[in-house]
Parts: C-alpha cells; sequence; structure tokens
C-alpha cells in the first residue's frame, strides 16, 4: 500500500488570481478551442490534484468542457473509492494499492473509455 501526499498549490486566492493572469482577457478553451471571456474560463487540471495530479499543471476550459470533464472525473473517483484504489481519501493524502504512476495510468484509460461512451452509457 502507498501513501500519496497530495500536492498542495493552487488554493490560496492570490496564486488562483497568478494564474490567471496568464490568459488574455479573451481566451480560448484548450478543449473545444472556442474563444471566451476571461471571467468565463476555469482553471482545469488534466489530472485531477485529488488523485495526486499536478496543481500547477493547469490549463483552461469553458463552463460547458469544464463541466463535462468534471462529471467524468467524479464517475472515476467514485469508481477508485468503490474498488478501492483510492482509500482513506482526504484533502491531504490518500493510500492506494498501486503507485502514483499506475493509478494515474488508470484513470486516463477510464476517462477516455467514459469520454467514448463505452463506461456508463446511460443508453446501453
Ligand atoms: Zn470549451
Amino acid at each position: 500500500m502507498e501513501i500519496i501526499n497530495k500536492i498542495r498549490g493552487l488554493k490560496s486566492s492570490t496564486t488562483t488570481m497568478r494564474a490567471r493572469k496568464t490568459i488574455k482577457e479573451e481566451d480560448y478553451c484548450s478543449e473545444c478551442k472556442n474563444y471566451f471571456r476571461k471571467n468565463l474560463l476555469d482553471i482545469e487540471h488534466e489530472i485531477p490534484v485529488s488523485i495526486g495530479g499536478n496543481p500547477y499543471d493547469f490549463r483552461f476550459f469553458c463552463k460547458s468542457c469544464h463541466n463535462k470533464k468534471t462529471n467524468i472525473d467524479i464517475k472515476i473517483i467514485n469508481f477508485f473509492k468503490k474498488t478501492n484504489l483510492l482509500i482513506k481519501h482526504n484533502s491531504e493524502s490518500f493510500e492506494t494499492p498501486l503507485t502514483k504512476e499506475e493509478l494515474i495510468q488508470t484513470y486516463k484509460i477510464l476517462f477516455l473509455l467514459i469520454k467514448k461512451g463505452e463506461l456508463y452509457n446511460e443508453d446501453k
């Protein structure tokens, strides 16, 4: 069992503000590539910070793309908890029988499958 301490950061509003300064008044969403006003873009982490992703490794998503991404993330994190890949999960740390790299690889595979509609597809 590996104990993984989450990387802290982007928690304080000053850090978030500094991150937001890296975008222009109008900039594009990294997902749909459409342009939006700065206040309509959210900070988004490809690998969720809650599973050990780097909080400083971020990009900007529009609200719609961010919501879709978050909904998939919630499904994967719930799956990880249900299957004991995430144990004693709290804001500081978690335990996992995998290595951090294996957990992230598993996340990426599940993310692709859900996005393609191969998993959790209500129509099937
Ligand atoms: Zn978008």
